[in-house]
């Protein structure tokens, strides 16, 4: 009898994988925002066109890449944030899993432009230009541009029409990108973003503090209604704002948590922040909060799912007490001191 497996090539195998990485052009948008971040941009450029279907670029200002390394940055399973199993307790980027550019260049057509702003002996004097199309490297060539990377992905899923099919419209696939940009936006005051969508600017957001960056995304009347929170034990600590009980919304959505930065949904730390709020609002009301959980790599397991937003901690109870001490004060505080510092 002959034998029928076979290796997959690895065109096909990063296109089954970029399912899991890529849903929609959100989900581009969020990974390659994160690449910016880890390479310490501090003003990022975001373009659209047509909800992300047929443009999404980001240029930063990062330390970029050298030629072999934006060669690499394609490969699966490439990444320069983790080297060990040990790293994978110790993480402190967004990314890890060196999937996004592999999953992304296997569905649409990427065009990237990189120059290392500092190699060590100053910035590189020329930069990359790397085209993929499909997992196939069409271009692959000296450029000169300006240090950091400019990335461009064109035609998502132009060789999987039905996932072209099953996106959403432009409104609702822009929706999602704003959540994404928010997100990243919150936990990243000190780094200048715009955003452009069909050649309008939705977003200028200058770096400066968290309040001010509250402020910028969500509007002025945002302003007078944040109560800065702060709590910290040697096991977690927690910071940010959260506002006034006057201003609790019926419609959820403008609740965010970041664990190191990295925004999570959690159920159970919602309901020590409701819970801290007692009395003071309506039941079916939810309270406006941004607040940052600083915890040890090592108590927490974000190796759950590329996409997902979860996060498992090793003592949820701590983690639970600490966030509504925190909020519980600020309420408290808020009724007496309304004073705020802000810079905006
Ligand atoms: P990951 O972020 O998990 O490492 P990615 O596929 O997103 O995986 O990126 C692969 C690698 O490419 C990164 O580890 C990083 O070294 C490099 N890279 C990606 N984007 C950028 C960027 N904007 N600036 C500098 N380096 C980048
Ligand atoms: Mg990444």
């Amino acid at each position: 009898m002959l034998n029928i497996i076979q290796l997959l090539p690895d065109s096909i195998a990063n296109q089954i994988a970029a399912g899991e990485v890529v849903q929609r052009p959100a989900s581009v948008v969020k990974e390659l925002l994160e690449n910016s971040v880890d390479a310490q941009a501090k003003t990022v450029q975001i373009i659209i066109r047509d909800a992300g279907k047929s443009l999404i670029q980001i240029i930063d200002d990062g330390i970029g890449m050298s030629e072999t390394d934006a060669r690499m940055s394609f490969e699966r399973h490439a990444t320069s944030k983790i080297r060990s199993s040990d790293d994978l307790f110790r993480i402190r980027t967004m990314g890890f899993r060196g999937e996004a550019l592999a999953s992304i260049a296997a569905i649409a057509q990427v065009e990237l432009r990189t120059r290392r702003s500092d190699s060590g002996r100053g910035s590189d004097e020329l930069g990359t230009l790397i085209r993929m199309e499909g997992f196939e490297l069409k271009t692959q060539e000296s450029v000169s541009c300006l240090p950091g990377t400019n990335i461009l992905v064109k035609n998502l899923f132009f060789n999987v029409p039905a996932r072209r099919n099953f996106l959403k419209t432009n409104s609702v696939e822009m929706r999602h990108i704003l959540d994404e940009f928010q997100r990243v936006a919150l936990a990243h005051p000190e780094v200048a973003f715009s955003l452009y969508h069909n050649d309008s600017e939705v977003y200028n957001l200058q770096a400066g503090k968290l309040s001010r960056r509250i402020v910028d995304l969500f509007g002025k009347q945002y302003r007078e209604q944040l109560a800065s929170c702060e709590e910290e034990t040697p096991y977690v600590s927690v910071r940010g704002y959260i506002g006034k009980p006057e201003f609790a919304r019926k419609t959820r959505g403008e609740q965010f948590f970041f664990v190191n930065s990295r925004f999570v949904k959690h159920n159970y730390l919602h309901h020590a922040v409701v819970g801290a709020y007692e009395g003071t609002i309506q039941d079916g009301f939810h309270p406006f909060y941004v607040l940052f959980i600083e915890i040890d790599p090592s108590h927490i397991d974000i190796n759950i799912h590329p996409t997902k937003t979860e996060i498992k901690f090793d003592d949820e109870r701590s983690v639970y007490a600490i966030v509504m001490a925190a909020v519980r004060k600020a309420v408290g505080v808020y009724n007496l001191t309304p004073s705020l510092d802000f810079d905006a």
